[in-house]
Formats: structure tokens, C-alpha cells, sequence
């Protein structure tokens, strides 16, 4: 099939054929499995070519795969992205690509909000390497103000971890530019459905593919697009220190991206119900969710995300006994700690997107304890807030 003349297709089009092609050894419509740990050649000459990059060719599965290829190359279509490379975790993309990219001496502007792994890497692993790490409040200013006293690399996500706070990705990136400073962002929450960074300014999309890239809560990994001459940094790395990704788990995403815009927009439309439904609810303290006219950050997220995703938050009169009440009388909800998936899932960031943080790491970082984290799974909107109904009834 090809894919390059006509109209630009629809998101839902391109999760299914982007990238996708025929197995020219089998016809095979789905991707085949390549899973193995070498590949053999005919002579000497023959492998020390591809080993050299002289001939295409494979040499090692720790290096490349056809499989994982083919999941990079799909990523990279949806993203807008030259080129991509994969990793195990969505931990091992973020600290590969910044090892990488960083040098003892240099400055990372990051935000107090971002995820709990990434948060420590900032707080304290990068700076044992000699990396200064300013963590800044999570809002537009304070990070333009930072980035103006200069750095190298502009860390950011949005919306945020559980808090659902919204940057403003081209203007955040236009400041970093003017430092010649990289900005990298992870596009977890919004997906390429979404937010696609790379056409507002950004130099590196992160992904946990572990949430809604999967989005079927059987696997993880991660994945870091950009240019050809940043992703080859990063690859370059990746290749050394082995945090590339496993090529059957290749095959299990490459399956779940062509549902990826049916699901998340489906996630979309449900979350916004939720949350309209939520903040009119007496026993609802608040609700955090970019797409309620009333959340400061609704007109950014308007006009830079095609829908405000599948995530929302909100506190429950009564404090941290009623968040325990409500949790465990959800029906349809997993206490888990995941987001992104078919099912539903919920819980407070202690559990969730938090856990790796004491109780006062999280007070400094500015996480509320008394919120619940709501990821909206593939379930039909009345169900979910019936069952929301049910478990509110009781606090
Ligand atoms: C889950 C998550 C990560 C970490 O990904 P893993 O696949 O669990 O290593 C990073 N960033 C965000 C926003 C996440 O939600």
C-alpha cells in the first residue's frame, strides 16, 4: 500500500496503515515476529559491511531488529518524527536520551510536576553526574523565566502527572530555542492523537509506551523520536548500555497502534463526560481536566491538543478517608498502577504516579496526597459515572 499522495488521512487511518507494509517474504498482512538474538551472514566481507554500515543489515538484537524497526518507524509516522528508536521502559527512554544528551556542567530546566521516576532522575541521580537541575513550578512564566537564565536542555510534559496541569509547548519551546536549548517532551498522557510536539517546536517526544501506546496493560516500553542526527545520539547510547526494547514486545505494540485512535479518542470523549458530570457533584471537591472551560490551562490545551485525553483527577470532600472509601467501592476501576489502559483505572499519586516519592519528596514537588488519579478505560460513559455515582454516595 502507499502512502504518500492524497489528502493527509485521519488519525484513526494512519494508527492503522502508517508505515505498514505486506511482508515481502511471506505476504503476510500483520508484521511477522522477527525474534532472535543475531543475524547470520553468507562471508566475512559481507558481515563486516553491514557491521560498518557499508550495506544495510542487521547484526545484533540488542542493536536492531526488523520487528522493533518497524515499531519505530510507525511511532516516528504518528509523532511527525524523522526517526525513532525503542527502549524497555518509559524509564529507559527518559534516562537514556538524557544521558545522552546532557554533559557533567551543563542545565536541565524541568517542572516540579513531572512524573515520579522522572522527578528523582532530576533531584538527584543527574546531579550526582554533575548535571544542575533547576526544578522549577509548573507554569508557563516560571519556566520561561528559567529557561531566560539560560540551559541546555528544557524537560517538560504536559498535561501533567497526576495534577492534569497544561504548558504551552510553542511558546515554552521558542524560549528554549532562543538559548539554544534542546526541549525534550513527554507525550505520554496526550499521545500523538492528541499533541504532536515536533509541530510545535519541540526537538524530542518521550513516550511510556507502557500507557496508552499499548494501551492493553500486558506490556511495557518506551520510545524517543526526533530528528535522525538526535535519535542517532540517543540510539548510540541505547546501543551500548542495552536498554533497547525486545522485538516480541515490538510486535505487541505494533498490534495495539492500530487501535491506538479509535481507543484514545473514545478515552476522549469519556473523560470529558466524566469530568463535566464530576464538577457539578456535591461530594466532588474539585476536578482537574483541561478540557472544563473553567481549568486555567483550557485554552492552551484547546489549541494545542486535537482532545484533552484520557486522564483526569479530582479531590473528594472528606479527605484521605473518603478517597479510600471511593477507591475501593469502584466497581469498574482498577487500583492500579497504571493509566492509558481499556479498563479503568484509579488511585491517589501515593500509589500511582508518585510511588517512588517519600510523603515529603511529594509535598515539595507540590503533589496533592487527597486526589485521585481516574484513567478513563474503553467502558461506556454511563456505566462509569453511574458507578462514580455509587462509590460518592458514601462519603
Ligand atoms: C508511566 C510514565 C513514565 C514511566 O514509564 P514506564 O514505562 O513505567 O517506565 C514516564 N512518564 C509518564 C508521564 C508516565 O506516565
Amino acid at each position: 500500500m502507499s502512502h504518500d499522495d492524497g489528502p493527509t488521512p485521519g488519525a484513526s487511518t494512519r494508527s492503522v496503515h502508517a508505515t505498514e507494509e505486506v511482508d515481502q517474504a511471506t505476504g503476510s498482512v500483520t508484521a511477522p515476529i522477527i525474534a532472535n538474538s543475531a543475524f547470520a551472514y553468507p562471508d566475512v566481507p559481507t558481515w563486516r559491511a553491514a557491521a560498518v554500515g557499508e550495506r544495510p543489515g542487521h547484526i545484533y538484537a540488542r542493536n536492531s531488529n526488523p520487528t522493533t524497526d518497524r515499531l519505530e518507524r510507525k511511532v516516528a509516522a504518528l509523532e511527525g518524527a524523522d526517526a525513532a528508536t525503542s527502549f524497555g521502559t518509559g524509564m529507559a527512554a527518559i534516562s537514556t536520551t538524557l544521558l545522552a544528551l546532557l554533559r557533567p556542567g551543563q542545565r536541565v530546566i524541568a517542572t516540579a510536576d513531572c512524573y515520579g521516576g522522572t522527578y528523582l532522575l532530576f533531584d538527584q541521580i543527574l546531579p550526582s553526574w554533575g548535571v544542575e537541575c533547576r526544578i522549577v513550578p509548573t507554569t508557563d512564566r516560571a519556566v520561561e523565566l528559567a529557561v531566560e537564565d539560560g540551559c541546555e536542555l528544557l524537560y517538560l510534559e504536559t498535561p501533567t502527572n497526576p495534577t492534569l496541569k497544561v504548558l504551552d509547548l510553542r511558546r515554552l519551546a521558542a524560549a528554549a530555542r532562543a538559548q539554544d536549548a534542546l526541549t525534550v517532551v513527554d507525550n505520554t498522557f496526550a499521545t500523538p492523537v492528541n499533541t504532536r510536539p515536533l509541530e510545535l517546536g519541540a526537538d524530542v517526544v518521550l513516550h511510556s509506551a507502557s500507557k496508552f501506546l499499548g494501551g492493553h496493560g500486558d506490556v511495557l516500553g518506551g520510545l524517543a523520536c526526533g530528528s535522525t542526527a538526535l535519535v542517532q545520539r540517543i540510539y548510540g547510547l541505547r546501543e551500548i548500555i542495552g536498554t533497547g526494547m525486545d522485538p516480541q514486545v515490538a510486535a505487541l505494540f505494533l498490534r495495539s497502534l492500530k487501535t491506538l485512535a479509535l481507543r484514545v479518542r473514545q478515552q476522549n470523549t469519556t473523560a470529558l463526560e466524566i469530568a463535566q458530570h464530576l464538577s457539578t457533584h456535591p461530594a466532588v471537591e474539585e476536578v482537574r481536566y483541561p478540557g472544563l472551560p473553567a481549568h486555567p490551562g483550557h485554552a492552551v490545551a484547546a489549541a494545542q491538543m486535537d482532545g484533552f485525553g484520557g486522564v483526569l483527577s479530582f479531590s473528594v470532600v472528606g479527605g484521605m478517608a473518603a478517597v479510600e472509601t471511593v477507591c475501593a467501592n469502584l466497581r469498574y476501576a482498577y487500583l492500579a498502577a497504571n493509566l492509558g489502559q481499556v479498563e479503568t483505572i484509579a488511585g491517589p499519586p501515593a500509589t500511582t504516579s508518585h510511588v517512588e516519592l517519600t510523603e515529603a519528596e511529594r509535598a515539595t514537588a507540590g503533589i496533592p496526597e487527597g486526589l485521585i488519579r481516574y484513567s478513563v478505560g474503553v467502558e461506556d460513559a454511563d456505566d462509569l459515572i453511574a458507578d462514580l455515582d455509587a462509590a460518592l454516595a458514601l462519603v
